[in-house]
């Protein structure tokens, strides 16, 4: 209680107060805009990806992701991606 640490998004810098969602990951904190933008793309390079139709992935079945791995997989995703992080940045 005495010791009061703002959190902040990891991936736009709003602050605890500014979203409604602030998830914690293993190192880094993800608000619900970024998590929503994030599954937007995801699902838009998932769709994209399915000219190979070996992958029988069902994409309404939503599994729930605990934090750490939704940042593990971010950062992953990211990293490979220059024009995904540009969007993220921009559209939040
Ligand atoms: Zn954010």
């Amino acid at each position: 209680m005495a010791k009061q640490q703002t959190l902040h998004c990891s991936f736009c810098g709003r602050s605890r107060d500014e979203v409604k969602i602030l998830i914690a990951g293993q190192d880094g904190h993800i608000c619900e805009n970024c998590v929503e933008h994030a599954e937007e793309i995801i699902e838009q390079e998932l769709g994209n990806t399915t000219d190979n139709k070996h992958t029988n992935t069902p994409t309404h079945k939503l599994t729930v992701k605990k934090p750490v791995e939704i940042k593990a997989f971010l950062d992953e995703y990211v990293i490979g991606q220059d024009d995904a992080k540009k969007i993220l940045a921009v559209a939040v």
